[in-house]
């Protein structure tokens, strides 16, 4: 097999900051891969501009311009991680034998890019990157990570422990990858689904080299929302059984009531009358929420928008 032609695909929001350090490190690695006979020479970077706020975009014209080497998508506004990611594979679809994508901070440690490939070229049409210990989280993301990973689990969502969106894809992966429509988009639960020879390889994950994290607690916890709802209808069977589990209980209590009735002890009660209707308006509220939040998926679904708009291209 002759060396593939590889791109990275970088989203980059208000990345202003990392993306001088990015930039020199992906140079030194491409140039690297290409002597070494790697990877062919018509290798890429694509920065995808995620319709960041900051001086990004003139950024990545400059890079462009000093390189052809780097190459930039500008999305029109902030569609977010996953859909700028989509937006980079749309862009190199047919272009490319492999492509990975890589966060623009390099908590990812691209020295493992040169692993991918050989994995890649060892039959691997998907390459996980998994990060080998959590050192560097906090405590609480830790705790909330794994609780996380736990539950896609126990709901059969199929995930890779600890990866993220740092990713080898052969071609055929990503002209695949294109044809899925869905708009609540949560690429780490779709690759796993899609089949396909895999492997997986472990990197120490780094600091952020330069600015701050573009993920907060509120996106994070959407995301995670999005992982659960978007793979598994478990909530949904769940409602089921706590109906059916209560309706059970609700007939023995039906029994226990009547016995003191048959003494002709029984006392006209408020809590027996109150707190059914707490309880069970409680419940039928929660329900219908999560059978809302589905509804809401499938009215986005329905829409087709799409789900992301390039402005601009550098190739
Ligand atoms: N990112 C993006 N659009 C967004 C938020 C983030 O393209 O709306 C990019 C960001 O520029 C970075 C990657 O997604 O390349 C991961 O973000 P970040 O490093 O801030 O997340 P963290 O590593 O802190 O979880
Ligand atoms: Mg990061």
């Amino acid at each position: 097999m002759s060396a593939p032609t590889l791109a990275l695909i970088l989203p980059c929001y208000n990345e202003q900051d990392a993306l001088s350090h990015t930039s020199v490190a992906l140079n030194e690695l491409m140039q690297r891969l290409m002597q070494t006979g790697r990877i062919a020479a018509d290798s890429f970077v694509l920065f995808v501009d995620d319709g960041s706020r900051d001086k990004t975009w003139s950024v990545i014209a400059e890079l462009h311009q000093q390189n052809g080497m780097f190459r930039g998508l500008k999305l029109s506004t902030n569609f977010g991680h996953q859909n700028a990611l989509l937006a980079g594979m749309h862009a190199v679809n047919g272009k490319v034998d492999c492509a990975i994508t890589i966060d623009a901070d390099l908590q990812d440690d691209p020295a493992t890019i040169e692993e991918m490939i050989e994995e890649f070229r060892n039959g691997s049409a998907i390459v996980y990157g998994v990060r080998s210990s959590r050192d560097k989280d906090s405590f609480f993301k830790k705790i909330t990570a794994r609780f996380f990973y736990r539950l896609l689990k126990f709901m059969k969502v199929k995930t890779v422990y600890d990866h993220a969106d740092f990713r080898l894809m052969s071609r055929q992966v990503i002209s695949e990858i294109c044809r899925f429509k869905e708009v609540n988009l949560y690429l780490r639960g779709i690759f796993p689904l899609m089949g396909f020879p895999s492997s997986t390889v472990y990197y120490e994950r780094k600091e952020r080299i330069a600015g701050t994290t573009k993920y907060p607690l509120r996106k994070m916890m959407s995301f995670a929302w999005d992982g659960i709802t978007s793979f598994s209808t478990f909530p949904l069977r769940l409602i089921f059984l706590l109906g059916f589990l209560i309706f059970i209980i609700s007939i023995v209590l039906m029994v226990w009531a009547f016995i003191p009735v048959l003494d002709q002890k029984a006392v006209p009660g408020w809590a027996s009358t109150v707190l059914p209707i707490l309880f069970f308006g409680g419940l039928q509220m929660i329900s219908l929420g999560i059978i809302g939040e589905y509804l809401g998926k499938i009215y986005h679904e329905v829409k087709e928008r799409p789900r992301f708009i390039i402005e601009k291209e550098l190739n």
